[in-house]
């Protein structure tokens, strides 16, 4: 009986990114008692992250700019950093033996580099007698008379507390829902997108560091910066992430395609226009290939039939036109995202329904959300896992 007084018994459904980190934290406390449930080994998630580093979050103080780059949970985001913010993950990492280093477009990696000995300092944490993980996937949540009722396919469990961290993918929302919870509908964010313009596929494995894409949605004009990667038979890389994160809920096809505009070149028209005018008598081909990649500008004049070997001085008016256009102003035809290729789901939980101080579910005490799961994603750059560690923090702070 008093042992009962004194155990809080929680769940934790997931264990990956943010379900892992809460179980960790929860565990820290002898008078916790914390079951997770997961199908997966305790944080294996975060293998392929960062391309196999662990990209852990981005090293920007300013809280109002860091929620910049979520399209979705802006708002909510400023109170949950305002408490737990990318410095103090940096911290808490620290002291959980996992030393950072910011690389130099301010994202965030283990000194390891390697999400694999990540993940294995991490799981060393939950070593712990006050910690279970039980491999078994949910298939039902329900709460009776103030306690809650897990239901797997091998048993049925009972628990006081129960924190909801199955991620964008993972079948929480519908458990949500049973318990009375308003669902956003969830859209593949961070995706790589197909285009119209199939000749530009020639170009597969040319990449742009810089590039800014510009598009209309709803009238309204947004523009993104970032990486551009041309691949065989879709574009990628962190500007074009940011265009299907911006655009989740939009339609598109080849009857309707999503036109976007890019700003190919870091240079300006006027330090274009210097060099063509100092070096008349150089090829073409040659004067703009100073500007971007060869290879670029060979597609380019292939595509247009525009000899490149002529003399600069000999271009024409509208082949001019043709080449600063590719160079400014690039149209491509947006018609699908390519299936599969999400990094995020957008959607999830309403966070109107969602205490930010404590994540604590305002529609069932003692039901908290925490991570993807809920109604927030990211752009590329540490955004997605710094909303979960933040919101486990913060959600195990109800624990101590
Ligand atoms: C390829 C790739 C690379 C990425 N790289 C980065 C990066 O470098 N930086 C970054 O910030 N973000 C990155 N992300 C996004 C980031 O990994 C996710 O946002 C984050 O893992 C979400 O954490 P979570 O805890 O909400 O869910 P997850 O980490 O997805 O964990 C959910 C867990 O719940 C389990 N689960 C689901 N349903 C059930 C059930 N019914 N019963 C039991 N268990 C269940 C799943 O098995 C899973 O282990 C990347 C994503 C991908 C796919």
């Amino acid at each position: 009986m008093e042992q009962e007084l004194i155990y809080k018994k929680i769940a934790v459904i997931g264990c990956g990114a943010s379900g892992g980190l809460v179980s960790l934290l929860l565990a820290k406390n002898p008078y916790n008692n914390v079951t997770a449930f997961d199908v997966k080994d305790a944080f294996s998630t975060l293998l392929p992250t960062g391309g196999g580093r662990c990209n852990i979050t981005y090293s920007e103080d300013d809280v109002r700019d860091f929620v910049k780059n979520y399209p979705r949970g802006e708002k909510f985001l400023i109170s949950v950093f305002s408490k737990f913010d990318q410095r103090k993950t940096r911290q808490l990492f620290k002291d959980l033996g996992i030393k950072t280093y910011v690389q130099g477009d301010k994202r965030v990696f283990p000194i390891s580099n390697s999400s694999a000995k990540t993940i294995q300092t991490l799981q060393e944490h939950l070593n712990v007698s006050n910690f279970n993980l039980k491999k078994e996937k949910v298939i039902d949540l329900k709460q009776n008379q103030n306690v809650f009722e897990i239901k797997t396919e091998k048993g049925i469990y009972k628990f006081d507390y129960v924190i909801l961290a199955t991620g964008g993918r993972g079948n929480g929302c519908e458990f949500a829902k049973k318990l009375g919870h308003k669902i956003i509908e969830t859209k593949p964010s961070l995706c790589a997108l197909d285009i119209k313009e199939k000749n530009f596929y020639k170009l597969s494995g040319l990449s742009f560091s810089n590039v800014i894409i510009t598009t209309k949605i709803n009238n309204k004009k947004i523009e993104v910066d970032g990486g551009l990667l041309f691949a065989h038979k879709f574009i990628t890389g962190p500007a074009v992430f940011k265009i299907s994160a911006l655009t989740a809920y939009e339609k598109f096809s080849i009857q309707k395609p999503l036109e976007i505009n890019i700003k190919i070149t870091e240079y300006s028209i006027e330090e274009i226009e210097t060099v063509i005018k100092n070096n008349p008598k150089k090829s073409i081909k040659n004067v703009f290939s100073k500007f971007i990649s060869e290879s670029y500008i060979s597609e380019i004049l292939n595509i247009n039939k525009i000899d490149g070997s002529k003399q600069i001085a000999q271009l024409k008016k509208q082949e001019k036109e043709i080449l600063l256009k590719a160079l400014f102003e690039l149209k491509l035809n947006v018609i699908k995202r390519i299936p599969d290729s999400e990094i995020v789901t957008a959607g999830g939980i309403d966070l109107n329904e969602i205490n930010s101080k404590t994540m604590e579910s305002k529609i069932v005490k003692k039901l908290y959300f925490i991570g993807e799961i809920l109604n927030i994603d990211g752009y590329t750059g540490g955004f997605n896992l710094q909303n979960c560690w933040s919101c486990a923090y913060i959600c195990s702070l109800n624990f101590n």
